[in-house]
């Protein structure tokens, strides 16, 4: 073994320190092993990608858990702190305009659902 301060051959395997200049091995080898590739976190500014986005709105059209998931997608994304600004504005943006395609749809269509869901309590 080869001191790593003053490159004196340390003969004692078991030497925690050199002989000759007093640098402690262990640390050396420790500041070594520490080097390696830092995992330095940086900030991952993901944008919603098309592909995501074509996803999210193909949900709901799987019968029964679509809907939910969708929703729940879209509530979590538009209202969780870890979720970035891109993301969340879009599902705000989802929400928003599920909720008044809805609401218009209601209105307009008011008999209509009211004929169906009378139709489908029957039916069940
Ligand atoms: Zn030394």
């Amino acid at each position: 073994m080869q001191c790593a301060m003053c490159g004196r051959e340390i003969t004692n395997p078991d030497a925690n320190y050199c002989d000759y200049c007093g640098t402690a091995i262990g640390t050396m080898t420790y500041r070594e092993e520490v080097k390696e590739p830092q995992k330095v976190s940086e900030p991952k500014e993901e944008r919603v990608s098309t592909w995501l986005l074509f996803g999210v709105m193909c949900l709901p059209m799987i019968p029964l858990v679509g809907g939910i998931a969708y929703l729940v997608i879209l509530f979590y994304w538009a209202f969780a702190a870890s979720v970035e600004d891109s993301r969340k504005s879009f599902a705000r943006a989802t929400l928003l305009y599920t909720a008044v395609t809805l609401v218009l749809g209601m209105i307009l269509l008011g008999s209509f659902f009211a004929l169906i869901m009378n139709t489908m309590s029957g039916v069940l």
